[in-house]
């Protein structure tokens, strides 16, 4: 049924902008249920289907914008049916494979204010009180990293010429903000060059002579890093990462790297540092890439886009000491902070960093306004920042410790359960709450370890397993842990591993468990399995 008559649709369009359908109304009914219960809402609606993605496909296969206004009720039937029941439950306790997770239920409520003030950050104009918002909550998370003093704050927390960073949609625009700084810095305005934002970098390298312009990294470094030195005209090749068998960045190889570009007539422009990779939570040495960097005279970027909320712990926080040395760091409040997607940050750790890349506009951005969108990447911009200050204030600081280090020993407990279990084996040890692990029956292990020569004709066996394993637990739909693959020590090759990040509050070690029972189950029914101990039992003899 849709609306048909012109002016039931006139209707129709005054009733969609001002008043909402009455309370027996399907879309009321939805809300209230999400309001209520919001776990009772997920098990109900979000059904782990087997259904393809094929599948659901045809269902989403239409070109042709509907012409005919449709019912709200009527709509928001469609979409518990179509999207709502086939979408994936991540609040679900054992949801365990990636850094999305349940959140507090009152964000729920906040989104709602959200979206009903419908604020616009990119400047005063739009959004007043939510500019002072978030340039506090800024210089909340800037003094968690720097640790200025209340002097340092007070004279730049609302300062219109200065900057502490930039609220953003997440991680990405964070590390490509954090990149387009350093540029900006490294190609300054001298003689008749007006500087590379004006000039480009075409001109910037021939002005200051450089043979090359790199950024250095290592393996584990985040995609989002060549996305980086692609949009800032480096292009995909400037950006080195190199190995990490131990996960973390060698300092004497970053500087031996480092000192060859400089031989050849290049410049390092930054180097990268993880505080927390996304594929085994590993924290490179920051203190020693801080002397590095030194030492390579470039800028220093920290990307803790996940491990940066660790700085709440004041037990666990020392694993990033060296972190106040960074020019600039990512935080994603979307990750271990709890709050709802589109909430990541750049932090500078000088105030005047941002005017590298400042922009005027004549109609808003003025010289002299307070318009946040001057020295952001992103234009318009919802007031994600409420959701962090308000969380900032409803967990505290002493909340959002007991969550980290709750995640931090739990990890612990399940490398604990992995290492005692006959068949499961440990691939990186938790350092914070991520860990990888895979499924190697016993009597492969034993192998591996007496004739480690044989390791290069198992692993592609156990790499094939472990993919197989991953997705019939996916598909099961009981649970969910991830996969990648990694270089590790103990083996020239890198192997496949299920990984696994223990944000979720409300996983019990009952979970782990079970997901740990299921996949020894699923294990059994693979071919890989039986080809493993055929193998197993011929180099035996
Ligand atoms: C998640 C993550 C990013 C990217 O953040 P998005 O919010 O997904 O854009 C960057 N770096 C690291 C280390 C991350 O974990």
């Amino acid at each position: 049924m849709s609306v048909t008559n012109a002016q039931a649709s006139l209707a129709h369009l005054y009733r969609v902008f001002t008043k909402p359908e009455g309370q027996d109304s399907k879309l009321a009914q939805i809300e209230r249920h999400l309001s209520d219960n919001l776990a009772d809402f997920l098990s109900r609606h979000v059904v782990a289907s087997n259904r393809s993605l094929e599948d659901i496909e045809q269902d989403f296969n239409q070109s042709l914008i509907p012409e005919q206004p449709q019912f709200v009720s009527e709509h928001a039937e469609q979409l518990l049916d179509k999207l709502v029941a086939h979408s994936v439950n991540t609040y679900s306790p054992r949801f365990i494979g990636h850094m999305t997770s349940a959140l507090p239920y009152f964000h729920l409520s906040l989104a709602k204010l959200l979206v009903g003030l419908n604020q616009n950050l990119v400047k005063i104009e739009t959004s007043k009180a939510f500019t002072p918002l978030e340039r506090q909550v800024l210089g909340m998370i800037h003094r968690l990293v720097y640790n200025h003093d209340d002097n340092f704050y007070q004279q730049y927390l609302h300062n219109a010429n200065r900057s502490l960073g930039s609220f953003c949609s997440g991680g990405t625009i964070a590390n490509i903000s954090a990149l387009w700084v350093a540029r900006n810095k490294l190609f300054a305005p001298r003689g008749k060059f007006r500087g590379i934002s004006q000039d480009g970098l075409l001109a910037g390298m021939r002005e200051y002579g450089y043979e090359k312009l790199s950024v250095i990294t290592s393996k584990r470094g985040h995609y989002s890093l060549g996305k980086a030195v692609d949009v800032l005209g480096l292009g995909r090749q400037s950006l080195l990462t190199l190995p990490c068998p131990r996960q973390t960045l060698d300092p004497e190889l970053a500087l031996k790297e480092g000192q060859a570009i400089l031989a050849e007539g290049g410049k390092v422009m930054a180097l990268v540092a993880l505080a927390g990779t996304t594929e085994t939570g590993h924290i490179d040495p920051l203190n020693e890439l801080a002397d590095v960097a030194a030492e390579l005279g470039c800028h220093l970027h920290v990307d803790a886009a996940w491990g940066g909320a660790t700085l709440f712990s004041r037990r666990y926080g020392n694993l990033l000491k060296g972190i106040e040395r960074a020019d600039s760091v990512t935080l994603d409040a979307h990750k271990q902070m709890y709050v709802p997607m589109g909430a990541g940050m750049v932090l500078f750790k000088d105030p005047d960093a941002g005017n590298q890349v400042r922009h005027h506009a004549q109609y808003i951005l003025r010289q002299g306004s307070k318009d946040l969108g001057a020295t952001s990447l992103e234009g318009s911009r919802n007031g994600m920042a409420m959701m962090l200050y308000a969380s900032l204030h409803i967990l505290g600081r002493n909340g959002y410790e007991l969550l980290i280090d709750q995640s931090i020993e739990k990890a612990a407990a399940f490398a604990t359960l992995i290492e005692a279990h006959p068949h499961f084996q440990l691939t990186t040890s938790p350092i914070l709450c991520l860990l990888t692990y895979r499924f190697v029956p016993q009597a492969v292990q034993s192998i591996l370890k007496g004739q480690p020569e044989l390791a290069a004709q198992l692993n592609p066996l156990l790499d094939e397993l472990t993919v197989a394993i991953q997705k019939q637990q996916r598909e099961s739909g009981h649970s969910f842990v991830s996969r990648t693959r990694l270089e590790i020590q103990d083996y020239d090759s890198p192997i496949n591993v299920f990984r696994v990040v223990l944000a979720n509050p409300l996983t019990s070690t009952t979970d782990l468990t079970d997901i740990l029972a299921e996949q020894e189950r699923l294990a059994h029914t693979l071919p890989q399995y039986q080809e493993l101990l055929t193998l197993v039992s011929r180099a035996s003899i």
